[in-house]
């Protein structure tokens, strides 16, 4: 049954969004070029799609044999996990919160090495890194329950209402990178068969940097909790960033993820901005026409360049520290605070709005940031 949210561009390249969620051009010139590559059986762009280096951001790639490192792009395992405190939301004062939260920005001083081999890893070269949110769009945010749409489903993933949440978006920081980085160098473009050594040694690395940002989000979630002194259990960890060896329809695929959470392992958070709601919503299980991936954001309406020259002038110093829910924002790089403004994103309910008139997703919860903590 055609769905009037999703279209068809191209044989085998559809969009998810309603005719009023703007996406940019360059952002679908980028989702066709992706579709019209050797191999791909399908380029699926979501609602919250925008321009990326080397192929769009917010989109799915599912490619016949075919590995394709750019299409995950270069922060392999990037993803949100949602964290439930023990810490009442009427005790937790943002400002208060927010300087508990200050020491976050310096390295970890306890045992990488131990961390990673608790988790059956190895350590890397960039295990100095290990515990920090990192730079740009990630950031660690304690947020509220606005609101709870689905009780039975809120219930069942473990949400208290009268306690703080943390949201912590980051990745695998400098590892992801230099996976990327070697593979470039070794093949360029050319795409890798994943049954040859070359894919079997990139997918390992891959799988590796994937690994470890998921043991990055856990040690951000253990700091904080220290920091506020309260315990803590996780939700929920989603990748938005990864290759996935896929059974479709008779051929071993590759489904690349580049800014899209998998819909088929939970429940997920789509993230808004730092002035703006989250949304923890439910995949539908699903259809036979299903994108098999979901948002991973509100999406950019303004590079980051943009962003800068057309806010600089609008918004005071002191508006940028602050959320319209009274909540507060910590943010030591200056170029930051224009380039991640709220007014950057789209509005997250919009783009929730898009999944949900597709018949992807249920709307579990809405959140409110209470402190952003961006460094
Ligand atoms: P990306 O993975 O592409 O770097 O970013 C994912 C999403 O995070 C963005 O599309 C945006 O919706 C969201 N985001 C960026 N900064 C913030 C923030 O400070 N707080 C929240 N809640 N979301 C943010
Ligand atoms: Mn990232
Ligand atoms: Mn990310």
């Amino acid at each position: 049954m055609a769905n009037p949210i999703i279209t068809t561009r191209a044989p085998g390249v559809r969009v998810v969004a309603s005719a009023s969620t703007w996406i940019e051009g360059e952002a679908l010139r980028q989702l066709d070029a992706a579709g019209a590559l050797p191999g791909m059986r399908e380029a699926v762009g979501m609602p919250d799609l925008h321009p990326g280096k080397n192929g769009p951001v917010g989109a799915a790639f599912l490619s016949e044999g075919l590995i394709r490192p750019a299409l995950v792009g270069s922060d392999i395992g990037c993803g949100m996990a949602l964290w439930q405190t023990g810490l009442s939301l009427r005790r937790a004062d943002p400002g208060k919160v927010a300087a508990r939260l200050d020491g976050l920005d310096g390295p970890w001083d306890g045992d990488s090495a131990g961390w990673l081999a608790a988790r059956g890893l190895a350590a890397t070269a960039h295990d100095a890194s290990l515990g920090t949110v990192g730079h740009g769009n990630h950031f660690l945010e304690v947020q509220a329950v606005a609101e709870i749409r689905d009780p039975e489903a809120a219930l069942r993933i473990g949400l208290d209402p009268g306690r703080a949440l943390l949201l912590v978006h980051t990745g695998s920081r400098g590892l992801g990178e230099a996976v990327l980085r070697a593979h470039a160098e070794r093949h360029g473009a050319t795409p890798l068969r994943a049954e040859t050594p070359e894919g079997a040694a990139y997918l390992a690395a891959h799988d590796g940097a994937v690994a470890w940002a998921r043991a990055n989000r856990d040690l951000v979630a253990r700091r904080a909790l220290e920091a506020l002194n309260a315990q803590g259990r996780r939700l929920l960890d989603v990748c938005h960033n990864a290759v996935t060896p896929v059974e479709a329809g008779g051929c071993r695929c590759l489904l690349h993820r580049k800014g899209a959470a998998p819909s088929d392992r939970g429940p997920v958070v789509v993230p808004g901005s730092r002035g703006d709601v989250s949304v923890l919503v439910e995949p539908v299980p699903d259809r036979a026409d299903a994108p098999w991936s979901l948002a991973h954001g509100a999406g950019r309406k303004l590079a980051r360049h943009e962003a800068k020259a057309k806010l600089k002038g609008r918004l005071r110093r002191e508006d940028l520290a602050r959320n319209p829910f009274g909540g507060v924002v910590v943010c030591g790089d200056e170029h930051l605070l224009w380039e991640e403004a709220p007014g950057a994103y789209k509005p997250a309910a919009s783009v929730v709005g898009d999944l949900e008139a597709a018949g992807l997703v249920r709307v579990v919860a809405v959140l409110h940031p209470l402190v952003t903590f961006k460094c």
